[in-house]
């Protein structure tokens, strides 16, 4: 894929050799996938769950305007709130 044979794929790790270091390269390796594992665990954790989703919107049924749950009429006409 991009273009690109088993020649070049070989120049590249040559290059990764080189800049890196044969030493490192394992190195960078897990570092990377301990990378990818604490990521996977940050959205897999159940302590970071997205906030449930806003209660459903009340609106008032005269004007349309939106309403606070405890509000039993509406401040904008005067419209007692339907149950
Ligand atoms: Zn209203």
């Amino acid at each position: 894929m991009f273009g690109l044979g088993m020649p070049e794929l070989l120049v590249i790790l040559l290059i990764a050799l080189v800049v890196f270091g044969a030493a490192r390269l394992p190195q960078i390796g897990s570092s990377l996938g301990s990378a990818i594992r604490e990521f996977k665990k940050s959205v897999e954790s159940p302590g970071r769950e997205v906030p449930p989703a806003p209660p459903e919107e009340i609106v008032c049924g005269q004007c349309r305007r939106p309403l606070q749950k405890d509000w039993i009429t509406c401040p904008h006409c005067g419209t007692k709130r339907e149950a």
